[in-house]
């Protein structure tokens, strides 16, 4: 029985769909002005598992992230939450380009980052820009509604009328009130209260026409309108990291359940942060590193996975680079296992998984399963996986291991990576001998310019079945 820590009841409950057998689920996803950092891709990797873990479950998971490419602001800047500076703006003047090219750029770099890190692509990224009509209209209901009021062409939530303000963070309006580090706003009737639409100053790029005169959305509307606009007005999951419990899923909830009187999401995860020397990686702080930082020392992202998920999601990971030789040796480690498996087995990856009668792996299973079970806890699934990799070597070593427990073992490591997601660097030994003899003769031609050769060498290589792929690690080929 799968159980998983819900924020908003701050207890592990047994999980549950609205429609049975699929799941909808919403991820707060990346503001496109700047590259993703690798604390953002920990949000992601989590999401991902959990994705990952559904499926393998037996549900049919609709996932929907977000792209955020309205200026405003991130969590990062929380103390500005309502008027902060336009980061879309500013990236476009930092980079002579118009919001939408920045916009589109950043958002690209994303998805080639998420396929690096083997995140699975969700079914719908909705763009902000494009979703301000559904914006207006919820903001229009919590007018009418008296949740929300205009002035001077600003529209603000009115916190105090929403009486389950801060079930999710456990704030309460009291402590608000003499709270803290909260934005002033002289059209606020509190400072706790929130925006909805702000009134565009004339120099602001990104502003649409609305019934209280030319604006642009708060922070949270957005994603209130999209994970409504494509998955319902109630959700089964919302995930994000851990710095949007408040305000941002605060605020989500009370616009949405205030608009509609119906629960919002029933299952709110979050994951703790990737820290650096015990902060939160931010690019406030600019303490940050991007996944490229991380490619160009020579790690594989699949070592940033691993690293990941070697530690439970609702603890923190610590980044360092030590950390991170340790997640590569346990990378190296999986792979040996797994050649050694597949050299055995003579298996293509690609081939079906073919029923076989589990006794070597049975405990293995059971107790990679009752982990993921138990709040998705991944280190003690990989250390059921690691114990089995011992228990393969030590078989071997002593003559007791045969292709079939061979096969038996590879079918349900190719089951329990469905969800691990590790990429692991296809086997050479798997190419026929031909291909092999026809790469070595293009690295040869490429080492003395003489790329047409090359090309015409890949053209071959791609006829008979196989795609090859120049990458900084040199060439790589994979059956198509
Ligand atoms: P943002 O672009 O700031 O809205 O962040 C995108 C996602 O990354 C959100 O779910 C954040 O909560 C998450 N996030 C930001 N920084 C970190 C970090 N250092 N560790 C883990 N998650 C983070
Ligand atoms: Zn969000």
């Amino acid at each position: 029985m799968l159980k998983l820590h819900n924020t908003l009841t701050n207890k592990k409950e047994e999980f549950w769909s609205i429609e049975t057998g699929k799941v909808k689920m919403y991820t707060c996803g990346p503001t496109v002005y700047d590259y993703a950092h690798i604390g953002n891709f920990t949000a992601y990797i989590f999401a991902d598992t959990l994705r990952r873990y559904l499926e393998y479950s037996g549900f049919e998971v609709r996932h929907i992230t977000n792209i955020t490419d309205v200026g405003h602001l991130t969590a990062d800047d929380v103390n500005q939450a309502d008027s902060g500076e336009d980061k879309m703006l500013k990236a476009a003047l930092r980079e002579k380009k118009t919001p939408e090219e920045i916009a589109n750029f950043y958002t690209e770099s994303y998805f080639d980052d998420i396929k690096k890190l083997n995140i699975k692509k969700s079914q719908y990224y909705p763009r902000a820009t494009f979703h301000i009509p559904q914006m207006i209209k919820i903001t229009e209901t919590l007018i009418q509604k008296g949740l929300a009021y205009e002035k001077n062409g600003n529209v603000f939530f009115n916190v105090d009328k929403f009486p389950n303000y801060g079930k999710l963070s456990n704030k309460k309006v009291e402590e608000l009130k003499d709270g803290a580090r909260l934005e002033e706003h002289p059209d606020k009737r509190h400072p706790y209260d929130f925006a909805l639409w702000l009134k565009a100053p004339k120099e602001h790029i990104l502003k649409w026409e609305s019934p209280w005169g030319i604006g642009y959305p708060g922070w949270h509307i957005e994603c209130s309108a999209m994970s409504m606009e494509y998955l319902g007005e109630t959700l089964d999951i919302h995930t994000g990291g851990e710095d949007h419990f408040f305000p941002h899923h605060e605020n989500e909830i009370a616009q949405s359940e205030g608009a509609t009187g119906k629960p919002f999401s029933h299952f709110w995860f979050h994951n703790r942060f990737l820290l650096v020397d015990g902060k939160k990686m931010s690019k406030s702080k600019e303490n940050f590193y991007i996944l490229k930082d991380v490619t160009d020392r020579g790690y594989d992202p699949m070592v940033f996975r691993l690293l990941i998920i070697s530690s439970h999601y609702r603890s923190n990971v610590n980044f360092t680079w030590e950390t991170m030789d340790q997640a590569q040796t346990n990378l190296e480690k999986i792979t040996r296992f797994v050649k050694k498996l597949q050299e055995m087995v003579d298996d293509s990856n690609k081939k079906e998984i073919r029923p076989v009668i589990r006794t070597y792996v049975s405990t293995y299973e059971k107790e990679f399963k009752s982990a993921m079970d138990d709040d998705l806890n991944t280190p003690i699934a990989l250390s059921v996986l690691f114990k089995l990799i011992s228990k393969v070597n030590k078989d071997v070593a002593d003559g007791k291991f045969n292709k079939e427990k061979a096969t038996e073992v590879l079918n349900f490591w190719k089951e329990i990576n469905k969800i691990l997601g590790l990429r692991i660097k296809s086997n050479k030994k798997m190419l026929p001998e031909n291909v092999e003899e026809m790469l070595a003769s293009r690295e040869a031609a490429r080492k003395e310019n003489d790329f047409e050769k090359a090309d015409r060498l890949r053209d071959k290589i791609d006829e008979l079945g196989f795609t090859v792929e120049d990458t900084s690690e040199g060439q790589k080929a994979r059956r198509k």
